[in-house]
């Protein structure tokens, strides 16, 4: 009988010192583990030998699966590369830099067979900086009011879905892809497995925090239009109470006739306005940002090389999903 198959997607972008290391680890874990798998590497676009390495594993273990970006995509462009690829029955997204411990697989691995969709795991937030713990957790507490979806601290893209769950991400096709969300939306029974937090052992992390900041952005604009609304209500409430202002201050300069030359007000006014109106026309660039890259249609990603077959025989097009040889 043929073994079900486990695959594990592994973004990788500058993680030349990782990869084998995390390689070293998953096979050790799955000697006790009764399934068979694929590591699904993904070069992001390292500038360093993280290909090399890769492919030096490539060459020794058949399990060892790769696709290699043209360029850096990001991190949601490689996930998404490897749930276009991956063939296993269930698929668990990992980092490289061992930060996501692999003891956990077996967690997943009960949760999946108990029969979630989506086993994830939770972290605490032991050793990271407090400015990026208290800011994270302030985050949360305000996009969880603003949001759709459920987002929680601690968990990010470190799971387990099932070929279901997959499957329905994969129809997700928006270019401005915000994983943690879009795991949320798309539903399915779910575990949570918590983890202790690691730190990272070699390399550096590749959020700055402006990355975060953007990151942050995109989880506020992509799932809900309450700022656009925000911005409507904070709009009536000003022009009403201007109304008001206008009208006082019109019937107080008919009884009692000009007093005092308003230069405090004019000058708060404008100022006020001028704010608001700035901050309604930067929440709606915002959106009309992403339909602008959401009409042109782009690829995700631009893949270099890789060593997967395709199902399709048109060498160039890498994009479309490999055969399935079951
Ligand atoms: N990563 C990627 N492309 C990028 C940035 C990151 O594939 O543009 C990968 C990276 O190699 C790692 C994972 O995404 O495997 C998480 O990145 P990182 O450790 O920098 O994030 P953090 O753990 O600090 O959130
Ligand atoms: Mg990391």
């Amino acid at each position: 009988m043929k073994q079900r198959l486990i695959s594990i997607i592994i973004p990788s972008y500058n993680e030349g010192n990782n990869v084998k290391l995390i390689h070293e680890s998953l096979k050790k874990e799955f000697q006790t583990i009764h399934y068979d798998y694929e590591i699904f590497y993904i070069n992001d676009g390292s500038a360093d030998d993280t290909l090399q390495q890769i492919k030096e594993l490539a060459a020794r273990n058949h399990r060892v699966k790769y696709i290699s970006f043209s360029r850096n995509f990001g991190k949601e462009a490689a996930i998404l590369a490897g749930f276009e690829h991956v063939q296993g029955e269930a698929v668990i997204v990992m980092d490289a830099d061992l930060q996501h411990p692999t003891h956990l697989l077996k967690d997943f691995i009960q949760g999946y067979e108990e029969g979630y969709d989506q086993v994830i795991a939770q972290r605490n937030r032991k050793g990271d900086s407090p400015v990026r713990s208290v800011l994270s957790s302030l985050y949360y507490k305000f996009i969880n009011k603003a949001v759709e979806v459920d987002l929680s601290d601690g968990v990010g893209d470190f799971r387990l879905l099932s070929r279901q769950a997959v499957d329905a991400l994969l129809k997700l096709s928006e270019g401005n892809r915000f994983s943690k969300g879009l795991f949320c939306w798309i539903g399915f029974d779910q575990k949570i497995v918590f983890y202790e937090n690691v730190e990272r052992q070699n390399g550096t992390s590749k959020w700055s925090f402006s990355n975060l900041f953007n990151y942050g952005m995109d989880g506020v604009v992509s799932f809900n239009n309450k700022p656009l609304r925000v911005c409507f209500f904070t709009g009536i409430l000003i022009l009403l109470l201007s109304m008001v202002y206008i009208v006082t201050t019109f019937i107080h300069i008919l009884t009692h006739g000009v007093s005092v030359p308003g230069y405090f007000t004019i000058i708060s006014a404008v100022l006020f306005l001028g704010g608001i109106q700035l901050l309604s026309l930067g929440i709606i660039g915002e959106y009309i940002g992403r339909i602008y890259y959401e009409t042109k249609k782009r690829p995700h990603y631009l893949i270099k090389e890789a060593n997967i077959t395709y199902g399709e025989q048109n060498e160039t097009n890498y994009t479309k999903k490999r055969k399935w040889n079951h």
